[in-house]
């Protein structure tokens, strides 16, 4: 896509669609009094109306304007000016984008209004360029019509007294996160037959080589030398070998701390014989989320030069229920040396991210971020849209909180008193893979926590954000690339 900030008078700009944020009540800003002159004060009319109050995401397309180089306008209300933030700049711009990217080969011009209240003028020029990119991708990769088209060319336009200079670079950020979600959701949106932990590792490769990020991929053999003994019985029951895929981007310097990024790659998860029912197992391509998010946020680190030390790490096996599969009974040895007795074969997602926390550790690790669809617990309590946050250290999980604020994105910290981990304890082993019934999503978190050697780490929850069931005004359904802005961030202020 052709993206460029340009400054000129809305009137001016030549697109097939002009798109123009209006806000809710209070006098209109000077740049939309010029333009409803330039349109005979047919604005105003619609106001009057009751057609164009501002309200947030609501859109109305005038679709006959002589008076404007462009051939027609879509309006899109951005809210009352103070209260706009980064999410709801975000869920206008995605709205309007959407709205008008369902032909291709368009040529698209997104006015930045004047008054933005507490976001500076480079910060909304980030979100929109991200929302160009992500609100025309859609997610039907295999169907004759497609229903979405990304552009022919996009202009930012800013008022005529716009500084394009530090604009266009706000641009080419915003562009790079908005590539890398894309990554992210396509590569989740692909089916199983098509994403398994090798052909996940060989894009990852191609992807690495492309943004000059070092790239490793070890195979089942070295996973075996390096002794990742639960991630390994996971894979046991699939035909698919498993893979660990090593990302590092050293913009830091030697003596800079490292940050690890984990992500689960669980690239189907039919539950193992511990076997989901089809509702529950339709949509488990998404199971490799985590890992997919890892390697989006690492090109994205790569190509914004980030000047930190950032290794992602994603773990990929296949849950299935071959002869060889991992049993209800097994007693697995972890990298670590931990024992663990297994008592549901799908909560196989800790088996395989416990092994590459320890060897992130074990490898120079300073801090950790793990990422992972894992589990349904953590839905029920925070819902689709919200992530959970776990963390064995509360200064750097404020840290992440603070980042995932600034990206706008909604994550919500649960406990991790000692009390739960009474709920893991086995007869036979040093744990259980599973707590039972309560507090579902936090045993999971103090499971993991055995295997990060006491560094400071947040395990991030993305069972429900990860994938949308259904698509909504301001985003696509399927696969929605969640927490690749904030890793982003917190790569980039957390370690200063
Ligand atoms: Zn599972």
């Amino acid at each position: 896509m052709d993206l460029r900030v340009v400054s000129a008078a809305a009137r001016d700009v030549d697109a097939d669609w002009l798109i123009v944020g209006v806000p809710e009540g209070g006098e209109w800003p000077d740049e939309l009094v010029a333009l409803d002159d330039a349109l005979q004060e047919q604005l105003s009319r619609l106001r009057e109306a009751g057609d164009l109050t501002g309200k947030l995401a609501e859109l109305l397309i005038v679709p006959d304007t002589p008076a404007l180089k462009s051939r027609r306008l879509l309006l899109v209300g951005i809210g009352s000016p103070t209260e706009l933030s980064v999410t709801r700049w975000d869920k206008a711009t995605m709205t309007a984008v959407r709205q008008v990217s369902s032909k291709r080969d368009l040529r698209v011009a997104f006015c930045v209004p004047e008054q933005l209240g507490f976001l500076s003028r480079d910060r909304a020029v980030e979100v929109l360029a991200t929302a160009l990119i992500v609100g025309s991708q859609g997610q039907d990769l295999f169907k004759a019509e497609h229903s979405r088209f990304p552009f022919a060319a996009a202009q930012i336009v800013l008022p005529e007294s716009g500084d394009v200079g530090s604009a266009s670079a706000a641009s080419e950020r915003g562009r790079i996160l908005g590539d890398a979600i894309n990554l992210a959701r396509e590569l989740v949106n692909r089916p199983p037959h098509e994403i398994y932990p090798e052909t996940f590792a060989a894009r990852a490769l191609q992807e690495a080589i492309s943004c000059s990020l070092m790239c490793h991929v070890f195979d089942e053999h070295r996973l075996e030398a390096e002794r990742f003994g639960s991630l390994l019985a996971v894979a046991k029951g699939s035909d698919r070998p498993a893979r660990m895929v090593v990302l590092e981007h050293r913009g830091g310097g030697p003596n800079a701390p490292t940050l690890a990024l984990v992500g689960k790659g669980v690239t189907f998860d039919s539950g193992g014989l511990s076997i989901k029912p089809t509702d529950g197992m339709l949509t488990m391509k998404c199971d490799m989320a985590g890992a997919a998010t890892v390697l989006g946020a690492m090109t994205a680190i790569a190509r914004l030069k980030l000047p930190v030390n950032v290794i992602g790490y994603c773990g990929l096996v296949e849950n299935m229920l071959g002869g060889k599969a991992y049993k209800l009974g097994d007693i697995l040895t972890a990298r670590n040396g931990v024992t663990i007795e297994v008592h549901n074969t799908d909560a196989e997602g800790r088996l395989v991210i416990n092994d590459v926390l320890s060897y992130a550790v074990d490898h120079g690790a300073d801090r950790l971020i793990d990422l992972a669809t894992l589990t349904g617990a953590c839905v029920v309590a925070l819902g689709e849209d919200v992530s959970g946050a776990f963390t064995n250290n509360q200064a750097w999980c404020d840290q992440l909180l603070a980042a995932a604020k600034t990206a706008g994105e909604d994550l919500w910290q649960l406990p991790m008193f000692d009390s739960y981990n009474e709920l893991l304890k086995s007869d036979v082993a040093d744990c259980k893979n599973v707590g039972g019934r309560w507090g579902g999503a936090i045993t999971a978190a103090k499971f993991l926590e055995k295997f990060v050697g006491g560094k400071p780490w947040v395990h991030l929850d993305i069972a429900g954000p990860a994938f949308a069931s259904s698509s909504k005004g301001h985003r696509e359904g399927g696969a929605t690339g969640c927490l690749v802005r904030t890793l982003v961030e917190v790569a980039e202020k957390g370690q200063s």
